[in-house]
């Protein structure tokens, strides 16, 4: 696809501001997780020769890169990449292991952004729930986060297995995804979440957070 220099920096500086909040949160512990921001395809600006371009142009979307400390700002911390996990430009920079999975997920749903996370309370529930192979939760408020509405909503986030060839998690995923829900626990790792936007996808990130945490302390009162 075509896209601007302006399109290109304002993804970077959507995943720069997150990054910042994200990092306040201790949400990267050890350079772990990874964001990515979907980059439209530019009608604008160059004129004729980007006519035609649509939604169904091939993917391209900004990612920030593989082993830095999330919590420090530098000049390399992002890169764009295809749909394949490679990058479109040249650069010295590695996209993160997982970049696999992002792009399957934006194959597969209409994600704008995708935030991936590694936190304590994802990983316990994660394990919690291996065998039923989702975590379910019942009627709690939080659930209206992913614009679901009805009195006693039962909702089940699906768990995927941790394997460490990234390529058999990511074949897994477009079975994997459930209408109405924007994410995927890997077993003993990390959340997925993703929204139409990176303030949609802040939104479900801190409601699965949220709802993980509660399924923990519940279950940890002997419920
Ligand atoms: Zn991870």
């Amino acid at each position: 696809m075509t896209y601007t220099l302006g399109d290109r920096e304002k993804a970077f500086s959507i995943l720069r501001e997150t990054k910042k909040e994200f990092a306040a949160r201790h949400w990267f512990p050890a350079t772990s997780g990874n964001l990515s921001v979907r980059l439209k395809a530019s009608q604008a600006e160059e004129g004729a020769d980007q006519a035609g371009e649509s939604s169904s142009s091939p993917l391209v979307f900004a990612i920030t890169s593989s082993g830095k400390d999330k919590s420090k700002e530098t000049p390399e911390d992002f890169l764009l990449v295809n749909e394949y996990a490679k990058p479109v430009e040249k650069t010295n920079l590695r996209p993160s292991a997982e970049t696999l999975i992002h792009s399957e997920i934006y194959r597969h749903t209409d994600a704008g952004a995708i935030f991936h996370v590694h936190t304590v309370f994802n990983n316990l529930a994660s394990e919690l729930f291996a065998e039923q192979t989702c975590v379910p939760v019942k009627d709690v408020e939080l659930i209206k986060a992913f614009n679901i509405w009805e009195e006693d909503a039962r909702i089940e986030i699906p768990i995927l297995p941790n394997y460490a060839d990234i390529p058999r998690i990511a074949e897994l995923i477009e079975e994997s995804i459930v209408p109405k829900i924007p994410g995927i626990l890997l077993r003993k790792h990390g959340i997925y979440a993703w929204g139409k936007n990176e303030f949609e996808a802040k939104r479900h990130l801190e409601a699965f957070e949220f709802l993980f945490e509660y399924v923990v302390r519940w279950k940890s009162l002997g419920q």
